[in-house]
């Protein structure tokens, strides 16, 4: 079977031991270390090490002082986390259909949806290409907004030559198959030094100095042991995201033309990290979205549907108070993708036999 994704954190291994001897486990060296290599890498003035991606998504909201009744407008297309973060911070999620091109906030969309209540433009940065932040970013200055972006599968994507992460606040995950992973873990970036202290005292129950308590808090710290796992992938990323780039770009030539199949693009201006591959399967092919991918895994090539349904298309959000009464047909694009997405192995582990395997066995099962 050709794996969906392969984590590869052996390079870890001294850093670890390093942290293991030292007794030294929670916010130091390492984290300061880690944090340090990952502002560089954003381009930011600030990096704020977390626990969680979830985690950056809730402090990044928290460290705006949100009222009850606030509004942040999102994308329905998403993993949970991004729904899950507005409501943990206390804050109303309203919804803004997607692009067919990017996957992420429609800048029209979410112009629409702005009211008297939102505060937040919080795109995400779907499968590791930035959503259009020439447009949102100017239209979250013009109409007062913060903008946040839910950067957890865009490490080391670009906008016009800026790293994702460093138009908002950037929040990133460092979970287990992210594209830079720490086990479990999350960052967000900041060129803004009060918000990058806020941020701090939020990680840590509101303590700049012990049992000084500014402001309530949480504990979003991350440890040592984390920190010292991801430092050698930031060293790497480079060549990590080289070797995915170029296993997307095989991918996009060789299966170009295959009938009822939209490889994905990369839009002009933006530097694609490749977290995720994810085709179109349709209207128009041979075989459903979900057929292909019962047929792929017959054929010994894992996929994954990243997302079978709209976030807030789940009996739990049916009613909440915070979540607006919305079905999937008010957001057409969006809904279409959740029939016709599919993620296929772009991971840098793929050896050049596997991307043609992958190749063949696509084309055969639609009929090419
Ligand atoms: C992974 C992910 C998150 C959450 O990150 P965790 O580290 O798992 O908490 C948030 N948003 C998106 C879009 C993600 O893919």
């Amino acid at each position: 079977m050709i794996p969906i994704t392969v984590v590869d954190v052996r390079d870890s291994e001294p850093l670890v031991v390093e942290v293991l001897r030292s007794g030294s486990l929670a916010q130091g060296p390492m984290v300061a270390r880690f944090e340090a290599g990952f502002a560089a890498l954003t381009g930011t003035a600030h990096a704020v090490a977390v626990n969680s991606g979830t985690s950056a998504l809730v402090a990044a909201l928290q460290a705006l002082d949100l009222r009850p009744g606030d509004e942040v407008i999102t994308s329905p297309f998403t993993f949970v986390a991004t729904v899950n973060a507005i409501l943990e911070a206390g804050a109303t999620v309203r919804f803004a259909d997607v692009t067919r091109e990017d996957f992420a906030l429609d800048p029209d969309a979410a112009a629409a949806a702005i009211g008297p209540r939102t505060r937040v433009l919080m795109p995400v940065h779907l499968y590791g290409q930035t959503a259009d932040l020439g447009k949102l970013a100017p239209l979250a200055e013009e109409r007062g907004l913060h903008l946040i972006e839910d950067a957890a599968q865009a490490v080391g994507a670009s906008f016009q030559g800026r790293r994702a992460g460093s138009f908002g606040l950037g929040c990133f995950s460092l979970y287990a198959t992210k594209n830079v992973t720490t086990g479990e873990g999350g960052v967000i970036t900041t060129d803004d030094a009060e918000l990058a202290q806020k941020l701090r005292l939020l990680r840590n129950q509101g303590m700049r100095v012990s049992y000084e308590y500014e402001i309530p808090g949480h504990n979003y710290r991350m440890s040592e042991l984390h920190a010292a796992v991801g430092i050698p992938q930031l060293a790497k990323l480079d060549q990590l995201l080289a070797a995915r780039r170029h296993n997307a770009a095989r991918l996009s030539a060789g299966l170009a033309g295959t009938p009822g199949l939209t490889v994905p693009a990369e839009l002009p201006g933006r530097i694609h990290a490749w977290h995720h591959y994810t085709a179109l399967v349709g209207p128009n092919a041979m075989l459903s979205r979900d057929e292909l991918a019962a047929e792929l895994a017959d054929r010994g090539i894992a996929t994954a549907t990243y997302y079978p349904r709209l976030v807030f298309d789940h009996d739990r959000f049916r009613g909440h108070p915070r979540v607006p009464a919305v079905t999937p047909a008010d957001f057409p694009v969006a809904a279409a993708l959740t029939d016709q997405a599919l993620s296929l192995p772009v991971h840098p582990a793929l050896t050049e036999s596997d991307v043609d395997t992958i190749i063949a066995e696509v084309r055969e099962a639609l009929g090419a």
